[in-house]
């Protein structure tokens, strides 16, 4: 499984994009970044796309996929959008609703396909996504709806929690995992705010620290962070560099990780 970086902060500014992870060049983990970094051709190849929450960080750059792939005669068909209801429901109530956007779940394109699909999915249960892959949609614990997803190939199996505070309920889950072996997970505030990581559904390297304790995979499973406000990279980046942890890796843009 090949996961390219279009963007891994919790925050924009000239140098750093939001998050939005590519697997096998056709799949989307969110859609924070996505025009800036591929061009057309490689926009074209999108097939799916899974949304964690709606957070505008997290999917502004649909906004931007749906119009150029209308414009460019939406070569090859519907890109199908997956995540819970609430998730979707808020996507098409609030976003693409021809008031602050077009509604590309209804325009269709010059071959009378729609641009975007909304494929719901219930928490819990396996679903194919796209030819290579079943996603999973895993409770988290942030200021919104919002989910996290595990992403199985058959083989192995990566889990990417979006943006998540403390979370009983999403360790007790990826603990049963057999094949687990990377997590992509967020932290996003220095030690010190650790109240208010707490309060908007983040963490801090310390707060990251206690979840992982929870995780009761045997085998030596990967840790990659994202999801770093840029405004406080470098107290971030020593802190966690502080736990001595060498299965953890800090992410940055542009990065390709191969999952073996
Ligand atoms: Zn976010
Ligand atoms: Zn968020």
């Amino acid at each position: 499984m090949k996961i390219e970086v279009l963007g891994c902060y919790g925050g924009v500014d000239p140098k750093h994009n939001p998050v939005t992870f590519l697997i096998n060049e056709r799949y989307l983990l969110d859609a924070g970044t996505i025009v800036k970094e591929l061009d057309i051709n490689r926009q074209k190849n999108i097939e799916s796309i899974c949304i964690t929450h709606c957070h505008l960080d997290h999917i502004k750059d649909l906004c931007f996929l749906a119009d150029n792939l209308i414009l460019s005669g939406n070569p090859n068909g519907t890109i199908k959008v997956y995540g819970i209801e609430p998730v979707l429901n808020m996507l098409k109530k609030f976003i693409m609703n021809n008031k602050i956007w077009p509604d590309f779940f209804e325009i269709k394109g010059t071959k009378g396909d729609n641009i975007l699909k909304l494929v719901p999915i219930d928490m819990g249960k396996k679903t194919q996504f796209g030819k290579e892959l079943n996603i999973e949609a895993v409770k988290t614990c942030h200021s919104c709806d919002s989910s996290g997803f595990i992403i199985d190939d058959g083989v192995k199996s990566v889990v990417y929690t979006g943006d998540t505070g403390p979370c009983n309920a999403l360790w007790e889950k990826i603990s049963k995992l057999k094949n687990l072996r990377a997590v992509f997970i967020e932290i996003s505030f220095p030690n010190h705010m650790k109240e208010l990581a707490k309060i908007t559904g983040h963490l801090t390297a310390e707060l990251f620290l206690e979840e992982i304790k929870k995780l009761k995979n045997k085998g030596k499973i990967s840790f990659y962070i994202f999801h770093i406000k840029p405004h406080f990279l470098k107290d971030i980046k020593k802190e966690i560099k502080a736990l001595k942890m060498d299965n953890v890796h800090i992410l940055d843009d542009g990065d390709v990780i191969e999952i073996n």
